[in-house]
């Protein structure tokens, strides 16, 4: 069985993560959605939040489940069975950084695999930074998050 592991930070989950994590769900047997467990990172949504977002939006996806994970993202691919880390790539943005982390993983793991799916054009430019400040402003963000994703971002917003 092949097992994949789609680590982030998902601060909230948008619809450009739901992309990445429902295409990959149709590659592998399972897909694992690891959310970083990292208090000294500046996030709006506790660990414990964060993962319940991301639990209500798969809970559709059969094949996939989410755990938390704190530490190397390798160690915990490889303490779950994991043989590949998917990653989702935006245009420009992303392929540096992401060349970087794949580099230094595969000297730590080198039996882990990174599999990048090109981000979809309708999400190419939808991060969780952008999304956040974009609704404290007071902009509509329906169609770029689930709905209930909508709601929590209100409430700690208090909007
Ligand atoms: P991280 O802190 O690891 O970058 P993120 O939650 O920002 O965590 O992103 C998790 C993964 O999802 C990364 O591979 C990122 O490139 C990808 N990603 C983020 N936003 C999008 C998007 N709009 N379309 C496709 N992939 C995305």
């Amino acid at each position: 069985m092949t097992k994949a592991l789609y680590p982030g930070s998902f601060d909230p989950v948008t619809n450009g993560h739901l992309d990445i994590a429902t295409r990959a769900s149709q590659l592998f047997e399972q897909l694992v959605v690891g959310v970083y467990d990292i208090p000294q990172k500046n996030l709006m949504f506790t660990t414990a939040e964060r993962v319940n977002l991301m639990k209500k939006a798969v809970a559709h996806l059969l094949n996939v489940s989410v755990q938390p994970y704190s530490g190397l993202t390798v160690t915990f691919a490889q303490k779950i069975g994991a043989k590949a880390l998917v990653r989702g790539l935006r245009m420009s943005s992303d392929f540096e950084r992401e060349f970087e982390m794949a580099l230094m993983n595969k000297q730590l793991a080198p039996d882990v695999e990174l599999v990048c799916l090109m981000s979809s054009l309708d999400y190419q430019f939808l991060s969780s930074s952008l999304l956040k400040e974009v609704t404290s402003l007071g902009g509509v963000i329906h169609d770029m998050v689930p709905p209930h994703v909508v709601t929590a971002l209100k409430k700690k917003l208090k909007l």
